[in-house]
């Protein structure tokens, strides 16, 4: 049996108190003193922590808001003097689709590296925009499949990079198709170069070590960082430089070293991958294609071109088409490419990278369902920093998580648990929807339920077919 992928974690403490979601209020002026008091038997001691957090307290800087929200002592305050409250300033992170929820989870999977669980069952919605207009099918979750999560039995999460043949053609019993380069990566998820506004500089040789440490790769912008790091040449094999329409390539000493590039698209695409293929033929080149109006099309036209290895499709920071009035979702628009390309019988020569609203280790797995082979992680990392996901970064204002003085061991730590547990999760998934292998679960939208054609089957022949908005 192969050795098994696996990431160390280390518990990493916060740096700055969380902004919780609930609190209690205590209206102490009527407390009968009870002796058995309520708050003794809170199950989560939050009453003791919180006077311990009062006790520490150098400066006044945030309530203490890291109740669970049960509502066991609310309920059985003889006197009902407790009140659940909900933190307004938790109320206020986030940008509509990074929710303070998953902002929230984000930064405890980055603490504990632990699977998210809630304890009391899902409280949330069960349909709603995006990813959460799609359900995955667990109903293989009593198959031996389970052997997988607990380790008895191997979950593959490992994606190949690159074009691969139609068909294999041999003589004699010998292969005599050449095969195209292929990069092996443990874990579909690529570290993404971050939006434009929260580029910090400090964090790029951090994002170089967590690559190494997962196994897996961090696209850098060439033009801009060139060799992140001090000891990056040990590391370049799991760097993917991007290259800008107009940007020079890297010398040829460098490109001979990566495993993987990523040229910007341009009318001048087949032209960079030769000069690029003269350097090093074993190079695998990605097309990066902004999701625009006419990214769909775009990304269908390339994989069309056998030059072409892989598709980078690129939607914004919430996972919406861009330049367009009513923006198309990011799982829609790979179905679309996905579909395409399946019907065209040419979907599995080329390998599709997603990115943009990726937020969750679920959108993850969806998004492969969706038709992509792997995906990008961004922002979920610098939430994992204690990130607010405030205004600040944009309007360039200090940033509150004070992101541009952590520490490597903080950051590095952070990050790492963060990958581990969506590989974790990733496993979870596809051990209850009955799935041994990552490459097997791209495309498989029959254990998959999506919300629009439920309610097409089921309403739509008394209704007719939904209006948009
Ligand atoms: S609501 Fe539950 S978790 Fe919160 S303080 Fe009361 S007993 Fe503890
Ligand atoms: S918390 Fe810091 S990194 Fe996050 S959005 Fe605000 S300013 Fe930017």
């Amino acid at each position: 049996m192969p050795k098994k992928y696996h990431i160390d974690t280390k518990k990493i403490p916060p740096r700055l108190p969380k902004t919780g979601k609930f609190g209690i209020v205590d209206w102490r002026e009527d407390c009968a003193r009870c002796h058995n008091c309520v708050k003794k038997a809170c199950v989560y001691d939050r009453y003791r922590q919180e006077m311990q957090y009062i006790k520490d307290l150098e400066e006044f800087s945030a309530m203490f808001f890291e109740c669970m929200g049960c509502f066991s002592c609310v309920q059985k305050c003889t006197k009902g003097l407790l009140a659940l409250t909900v933190n307004p300033e938790y109320e206020r992170m986030g940008n509509g689709y990074y929710t303070p929820d998953i902002i929230l989870t984000t930064w405890n999977q980055a603490e504990t590296a632990g699977i998210p669980v809630s304890g009391a069952g899902y409280r949330g919605k069960f349909t709603g925009a995006g990813f959460d207009s799609m359900w995955t099918d667990m109903s293989e979750i009593v198959r031996p499949t389970r052997d997988g999560i607990h380790g008895r039995e191997y979950i593959s999460t490992s994606v190949d990079i690159g074009r691969k043949p139609r068909l294999l053609s041999f003589e004699n019993g010998r292969l005599t198709t050449a095969l195209p380069p292929l990069v092996d990566l443990p874990v579909p998820i690529i570290i993404d170069m971050f939006p434009e506004e929260y580029r910090f500089p400090n964090l790029m040789p951090m994002l170089l070590a967590v690559a190494v440490r997962t196994g897996t790769m961090v696209i850098v912008d060439w033009e801009r960082h060139g060799l992140p790091g001090t000891d990056e040449e040990k590391h370049l094999s799991n760097i993917i430089f991007h290259i800008g329409k107009e940007a020079p390539l890297p010398p040829p000493e460098t490109l001979k070293k990566v495993r993987l590039i990523e040229i910007a698209d341009s009318e001048e695409v087949e032209q960079r991958i030769e000069e690029i293929k003269a350097v090093n033929p074993g190079l695998v080149v990605a097309v990066r294609v902004e999701l625009d109006a006419r990214g769909e099309n775009r990304s269908i036209e390339l994989a069309h071109n056998p030059v072409i290895e892989v598709i980078h499709i690129v939607s914004d920071i919430n996972g919406n088409q861009t330049g367009v009035e009513k923006p198309r979702f990011i799982k829609d628009m790979t179905r679309y490419i996905h579909t395409s390309l399946v019907k065209d019988g040419i979907r599995d020569e080329v390998t599709i990278v997603a990115s943009g609203g990726i937020a969750l280790a679920e959108h993850m797995a969806k998004e492969i369902i969706c038709g992509a082979d792997a995906v990008t992680i961004d922002m979920p990392l610098l939430i994992g920093l204690e990130c607010r996901f405030c205004d600040s970064c944009r309007d360039g204002f200090d940033c509150p998580a004070k992101i541009e003085s952590i520490d490597a061991k903080y950051g590095v730590g952070r990050m790492t648990n963060l990958i581990a547990v969506w590989h974790d999760q990733l496993i979870e998934v596809m051990g209850a929807m009955g799935m041994r292998e990552a490459r097997r679960l791209r495309g498989e939208t029959g254990r998959a339920l999506f919300f629009e054609s439920i309610e097409e089957e089921t309403f739509g022949r008394l209704f007719g077919k939904r209006i948009s908005a």
